[in-house]
């Protein structure tokens, strides 16, 4: 049984320009899929069509067996985590931002989630914990920490899905690499939906698409598709 299921999708968001023209991918529970290509390709508009954000001109997409078309906003919501290719932060402490300021929630629960999406250690690896004050009042945070706190915020929700969109493209290889490692810790059992742009950033995902064209031109792990070239 497949978590994610595009079956022969096609969009346009101007009927005379189709972008995706038949996109067909399954993803098991607890799989990673990335989706590279071109800049344009539709990469994220993949994403978008998983919220619903637009319906689908044809083909179906489905979760956990059930078309997204009959499934309401909130449980899509609740299914689905995405780490955005750009992270604005509050001007407050990190806890803030990854979800201690939620109504209600005291920080001795924000931990007890922490620990229970498994991403205690992650949290407590930023600077001084999750205590200090970002933006104007406090720490300034490289770029590699502001996405740890993105992604730590997303992952706090324990998403069955969790959708990546170029979310560590901008950052520098070793600070890539690291949250990549961590990632794949804390990702094992969630279906991972991995939006790149380039094909070096993804080396471990369990499949990788490559769109072209509005359609899906190659497909393999990492290793078949370097030695198709
Ligand atoms: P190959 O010959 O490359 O092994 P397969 O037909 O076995 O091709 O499919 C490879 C991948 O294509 C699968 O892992 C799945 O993600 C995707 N796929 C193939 N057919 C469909 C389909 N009808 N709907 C969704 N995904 C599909
Ligand atoms: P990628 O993520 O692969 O860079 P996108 O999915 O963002 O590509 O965009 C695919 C194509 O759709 C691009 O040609 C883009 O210009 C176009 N596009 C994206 N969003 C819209 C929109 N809201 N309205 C019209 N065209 C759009």
């Amino acid at each position: 049984e497949a978590r994610v299921k595009f079956d022969s999708v096609r969009f346009a968001y101007d009927p005379d320009r189709p972008i995706l023209k038949g996109v067909s991918f399954l993803i098991p529970p607890g799989k990673t899929l990335a989706i590279v290509g071109p800049s344009g390709a539709g990469k994220s508009t993949i994403a978008r069509l998983l919220f619903r954000f637009y319906d689908v001109s044809g083909g179906s997409i489905q979760i956990d067996g059930q078309d997204i078309a009959r499934v309401t906003q909130a449980s899509l919501r609740a299914a689905i985590g995405i780490v955005p290719q750009d992270t604005v932060l509050f001007n407050d402490t990190i806890g803030y931002n990854i979800g201690y300021g939620r109504e209600g929630a005291t920080q001795a629960e924000i931990e007890a989630a922490a620990r229970a999406a498994r991403i205690h250690d992650f949290i407590m690896a930023l600077p001084d914990g999750y205590q200090s004050m970002v933006g104007e009042r406090g720490l300034k945070l490289s770029g590699g920490e502001k996405q740890r706190v993105a992604i730590a915020r997303t992952l706090l929700k324990d998403p069955p899905i969790l959708i990546l969109d170029e979310a560590t493209s901008a950052l520098d290889s070793r600070t890539e690499a690291e949250i990549q490692r961590t990632l794949r810790e804390v990702s094992a059992r969630r279906t991972t939906v991995i939006i790149a742009h380039r094909l070096s950033t993804i080396v471990d995902a369990d499949e990788i698409i490559v769109l072209d064209q509005g359609r899906v031109a190659e497909r393999g792990t990492h290793g078949q598709l370097l030695a198709m070239g």
